[in-house]
């Protein structure tokens, strides 16, 4: 059922060659590569079916908004939302954080607060909820992980209390691959009165995510990553919450009726989608939920997993070969270090064989600082990748090892 090589096909940018070698593409957590189906509906939007939205009665503008309007609804269905009004369509994940973090927490949160982020958070998830915290007098709580790159789960429950207001994690860590218990942390922190807010960035791309499920309150991510284009994500939130929020930029669209004494707000979604959206690739972001969808993420998440093992297995047998990130349950990352090597140096021969990987702090510098490191190297997993090419970056980063050492 699942073929890796007509899945390859779809996608154009595989067939490239890269400093003369076929390219291994593993910086997939950075961003995806998209499939002929999603290039194609972008240039068939700007061919045949360019409009603003919500604004014309001809039709060319009846048809964008149509379009648009769909798109909103498949992805919904994607996540389970209740109502496709409970989507956002916003630039990616760090907008839809910086969303939440300015309207809902610039009214909800107090001084003495307390916000709950982890280690293993990406900057766009500290960052947004930092300068919060210092506007409001509230204090920021982190989460602590264990040596394999797992939340601690037993800190967790002892740092929430009734001061708790926002908690903040990620689905799956883009540093590590840790797959967090999002819906154990949900339900905890709705046990102590917190709201909570996913940043499934790395997740939707690799498991079926129920937004209702997990009962998340707000769950977020960017269409870059999940083989969509970029500059579109999503914020999703319970419909309650979004009511309650004030709109987060202003301007047309947003608007219910203007006047200089009063100026009223748009129902949702329209409320927080001020000005011309990026109408392209909300409705091309539907197209690569059709792709996904296609294929089936039990299938993606099940030839991603195998990818996993088999890779990571591999890797091992190198002398010297460090694994950050040893969690029980671990989605399509492997982060590395060879010791005494720098990654930067790894991540450059790689490159001169053709092989794509992200070598740093991969925006997650507590993370790095806890395991005392200046980075990794980071080969990330999607869909497309095979066993041949784990061989070769295995066989890589043997040369690597006898190169720079
Ligand atoms: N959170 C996580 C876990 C991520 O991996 C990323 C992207 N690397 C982001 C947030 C930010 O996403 P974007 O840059 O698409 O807004």
């Amino acid at each position: 059922m699942f073929d890796v090589e007509k899945i390859r096909n779809d996608f154009p940018i595989l067939a490239s060659k890269v400093n003369g070698k076929n390219l291994v593409y593993f910086d997939n957590a950075a961003t995806t590569q998209k499939p002929r189906r999603v290039i194609d509906a972008l240039v068939k939007y700007y061919s045949e079916q360019n409009s603003n939205v919500h604004r014309g009665v001809h039709f060319l503008s009846d048809k964008a908004t149509t379009l648009y309007e769909n798109s909103r609804k498949t992805i919904a269905e994607f996540i389970n939302a209740g109502k496709p009004e409970e989507l956002i369509f916003v630039r990616g994940t760090t907008e839809a954080i910086n969303l939440v973090a300015y309207s809902y927490g610039m009214e909800n949160i107090n001084s003495g607060d307390e916000i709950m982020v982890s280690t293993l958070e990406h900057h766009s998830n500290i960052v947004p909820w930092q300068i919060l915290c210092q506007k409001k007098n509230a204090v920021l709580k982190v989460i602590p992980i264990n040596d394999d790159g797992e939340l601690d789960m037993d800190a967790f429950k002892k740092l929430l209390n009734s001061k708790t207001k926002i908690v903040s994690v990620n689905h799956i860590s883009n540093s590590l691959g840790t797959v967090n218990p999002a819906a154990e942390i949900i339900k905890l922190s709705h046990d102590a009165g917190a709201v909570v807010f996913i940043d499934g960035a790395q997740s939707v791309q690799h498991l079926k995510v129920d937004v209702r499920e997990l009962d998340a309150d707000f769950y977020a991510f960017s269409g870059h990553k999940m083989y969509g284009p970029t500059g579109i994500g999503i914020l999703y939130g319970k419909e309650k919450l979004l009511d309650s929020m004030r709109p987060y930029q202003s301007g047309g669209d947003m608007i219910k009726n203007v006047s200089f004494e009063l100026t009223t707000y748009n129902e949702l979604p329209y409320k927080f989608e001020a000005g011309t959206p990026d109408i392209s690739g909300a409705i091309v972001l539907s197209e690569a939920v059709r792709y996904i969808n296609s294929i089936g993420l039990d299938n993606i998440s099940r030839h991603e997993h195998e990818l996993l093992e088999y890779g990571t297995a591999k890797l091992r047998e190198i002398e010297g070969f460090r694994l950050y990130g040893n969690a029980k349950n671990k989605a399509s990352v492997i982060s590395f270090l060879l010791e005494g090597i720098h990654p930067y140096d790894t991540g450059t021969i790689l490159d001169k064989m053709g092989i794509a990987v992200r070598t740093g702090l991969h925006c997650t510098e507590p993370l790095m600082k806890r395991f005392g490191i200046p980075g990794t190297v980071r080969a990330s997993i999607a869909m497309y990748n095979t066993k041949s090419e784990l061989d070769s970056l295995f066989e890589g980063v043997k040369k690597a090892k006898r190169m720079l050492t």
